[in-house]
């Protein structure tokens, strides 16, 4: 790695199963550059999960300082990002159920202090930054308004509406993961803690939670066990997928009738199956979209899993 940057910025994606750090560096007024990225396990943290997984993060970022060969030390450092997986209101992390943080938290605070008071930090919810990073990367100019459905382990939602972000007053605007639309008796029981979440039953656990109940099985691990099969004309695996996905376009449909996106983008990694998944939910939505018969447009997300950490850097 030789090119040297003048200043460096770091977005932090924090999930459920690891923590994703992209670096990127900006001269004079230069769009900020991706120049690499590195990731850590999540570690579950029963107590004082907000104050230690903070912790796990700083020495992560520490140790990437004290190895990096592209110049980045403590004091170039110009901005830290956080995508969190939960709601967020004006940078103050509200809680984050997945990864068991259960109170207000100021991440701001702690970042200073350990980086100093002039970093400029800021705090986002993951789908919310992922949104920013697939909006101000590819869309900008283009559309007006749009929706990104991250279906990753979790599922994320983002939206957009005029350019702008959309939090809510208590940042849970576009919080459809938890939108209840399993109405059976044995529905699931969310990390949130109600029932039939729609991401209990979509995204990378939800698709292998419906096919688990689907055939009274515990196979399915992740989605591809699911998908891969189904994609070979596997009938049971499909069914299943389909199954899955019916859920997803209910959460599409409630959007369009809210404020109609001109654009959907569904990513995380479930979109790596690309117009497979496309195609079954667009299928799906049949019959569940108000009088315009025309189909919303949708498709797959470019920046993939790392549309969090772009998203985040590109509001520092
Ligand atoms: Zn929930």
């Amino acid at each position: 790695m030789s090119r040297k940057f003048k200043k460096y910025y770091i977005g932090v994606d924090v999930g459920g199963t690891s923590i994703k750090f992209g670096v990127f560096g900006q001269n004079g007024t230069e769009n900020k550059k991706f120049i690499t990225k590195f990731s850590v396990e999540t570690f579950f943290r029963k107590r004082d999960a907000e104050r230690l997984i903070t912790k796990d993060i700083f020495n992560a970022i520490d140790n990437y300082i004290e190895i990096n060969d592209i110049g980045m030390t403590k004091r170039n450092i110009y901005g830290i990002g956080y995508a969190i997986p939960g709601p967020v209101v004006k940078n103050t992390v509200v809680r984050a159920v997945n990864i068991n943080w259960k109170k207000k938290y100021d991440l701001v605070g702690a970042t200073k202090r350990h980086y100093g008071k002039n970093v400029n930090v800021i705090v986002l919810n993951d789908g919310n930054a992922a949104a920013l990073g697939e909006y101000n990367y590819y869309l900008k100019g283009k559309y007006q308004s749009m929706c990104l459905m991250t279906l990753g382990t979790a599922v994320g939602i983002g939206i957009i509406i005029d350019g702008k972000l959309v939090e809510g007053k208590h940042g849970i605007a576009g919080e459809l993961s938890h939108l209840k639309v399993d109405h059976s008796k044995d529905a699931l029981k969310c990390n949130c803690g109600n029932y039939g979440c729609l991401e209990t039953v979509t995204g990378g656990k939800g698709i292998a939670n419906v096919y688990n109940r689907m055939y009274h099985t515990n196979t399915a691990k992740v989605a591809t066990d699911v998908i891969w099969p189904a994609r070979k004309g596997n009938k049971k695996a499909l069914a299943a997928l389909e199954h899955s996905l019916g859920y997803l376009s209910i959460a599409i449909s409630i959007i369009m009738l809210v404020y109609e996106p001109e654009i959907i983008l569904i990513g995380g990694g479930v979109s790596h199956e690309g117009k497979f998944i496309i195609d079954i939910i667009k299928k799906s939505l049949k019959g569940k979209v108000f009088i315009t018969k025309k189909l919303p447009k949708i498709v797959i997300a470019k920046l993939k899993n790392q549309a969090g950490m772009y998203g985040i850097v590109s509001e520092l």
